[in-house]
């Protein structure tokens, strides 16, 4: 981003819902980059949105049958009417088969159905009233189809959607409007032409900032709902969460996917010599010394008290020792004495370890660090490990 843009969105960010900080600010420009918890929970918001208009649709849109039936020549309002039942039942299909999917994919696939149907009945609505002179009444309800593109623009205002997401819902529409006036180019009233074309901007722009803060406000509540609020990994609740999806990639995909299960040792005697407050600064050092270690992916997850969950998509046995050997060397940080804080790790690889299923390697993992606590803690066990009655040696207390 050039200088001026950055002041420019910086600007923007500042007025924009508090909860959201600098670095989660991208997030609301595209969807690249959210994490997969969060594209999961947005997926459920939209598709559960999505389903609720086509519900309300396939209702309202019969009722107006009466209206034209009333007002309309006879030919007209039949012909309006079929089309009517043909878009009621389109939305109440979309209602009844469109199920809580969580992929982001199938989201925006419900929404382009939801707009298409609109669209479809527009585009025929305004061939067969072009058909007709109408007059008094009858042409004030027939004006009343030609508001249906700025409904539409207006109804993107209820999803949580990024800037490039709803503008990529809106630009069609807008596209749509400018190719009708050149397809009528000879008849059309440009004054009102572009008018209304002005009028359709203006409502995709706040329709746009209408998402954009509804997913401000989203972020801030799955950040708070995913987040331990002291060390910042994520809470248990969401690590289960992540885990699992992980584990169907990982599964799905055949790649590796390795777990660490990390046990601080003698932690209660912080607390007891030098109370709750330096216990939890022990954790949030842990916490940023381990986070720091990360490949981008990695999880760190605050499974209990003193107890974290690492885990590694992509990552072998091996690498995963490597890398926690070198987490280790670093130093996991200080006791309140000056000793170095030590913890005992248990690792398993669903592969390896021949496990299909998320809790066997969880299980697996949390027994490795109990062996690793029973024969003498500060060390890592995994399967290689445990097989040729191995263990790492102590972490280098000096390096720590
Ligand atoms: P071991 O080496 O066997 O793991 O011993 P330990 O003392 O680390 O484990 P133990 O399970 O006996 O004690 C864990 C302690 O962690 C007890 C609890 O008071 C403390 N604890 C749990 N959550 C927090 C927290 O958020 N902050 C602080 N300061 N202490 C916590
Ligand atoms: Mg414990
Ligand atoms: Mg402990």
């Amino acid at each position: 981003m050039s200088g001026l843009s950055r002041q420019l969105w910086l600007k923007l960010v500042g007025l924009l819902p508090g909860e959201v900080n600098h670095s989660e600010a991208r997030w609301l420009l595209s969807p690249h980059g959210h994490m997969p918890l969060m594209n999961g929970r947005r997926a459920r918001i939209i598709v559960n949105r999505v389903r609720l208009v086509a519900c309300l649709f396939a209702i309202l849109t019969p009722l107006w049958i009466v209206v034209d039936l009333l007002v309309l020549p006879l030919a007209l309002s039949w012909q309006l009417a079929v089309a009517r039942i043909v878009a009621s039942l389109a939305f109440f299909g979309l209602h009844r088969h469109y199920r809580a999917y969580s992929s982001l994919l199938q989201a925006w696939g419900g929404m382009v159905c939801l707009f298409a149907i609109p669209s479809v009945f527009y585009v025929v609505s305004h061939l067969l009233l072009l058909n007709h002179h109408l007059e008094g009444i009858s042409a004030a309800i027939g004006t009343g189809y030609a508001f249906l593109p700025f409904v539409l623009l207006a109804g993107l205002a209820i999803f949580p959607l990024t800037l490039t997401e709803s503008l990529g819902f809106a630009l069609p529409a807008l596209a749509a409007h400018m190719l009708g006036g050149m397809l009528e180019w000879t008849t059309v009233d440009w004054p009102s032409f572009w008018g209304s074309f002005w009028l359709q901007v203006l409502i995709a722009g706040v329709a746009a900032l209408a998402c954009i803060s509804q997913l401000a406000f989203m972020i801030a509540l799955v950040q708070q709902a995913v987040r331990d609020p002291l060390t910042g990994a994520f809470s248990r609740r969401s690590g289960e969460e992540v885990l699992e999806l992980q584990a169907t990639l990982a599964m799905r995909c055949q790649s590796p996917l390795c777990v660490a299960f990390i046990d601080i040792d003698h932690f209660k005697t912080i607390n007891d010599h030098y109370g709750h407050h330096a216990g939890d600064l022990a954790l949030q050092v842990l916490a940023e010394r381990v986070v720091d270690q990360l490949r981008k992916g990695d999880v760190l997850v605050r499974w209990g008290g003193e107890e974290f969950l690492l885990l590694l998509p992509n990552t072998t046995a091996s690498q995963a020792v490597h890398a926690l050997g070198r987490l280790r060397q670093a130093g996991l940080g200080l006791r309140p004495d000056g000793q170095p804080l030590t913890a005992s790790i248990g690792v398993a690889e669903w592969q390896e370890d021949s496990v299909n299923d998320w809790r066997q390697l969880l299980e697996l993992a949390d027994s490795r660090m109990y062996q690793a606590k029973q024969s003498g803690r500060n060390r890592l066990v995994g399967r290689d490990l445990e097989q040729h009655g191995w263990l790492l040696s102590p972490a280098v207390s000096a390096a720590a």
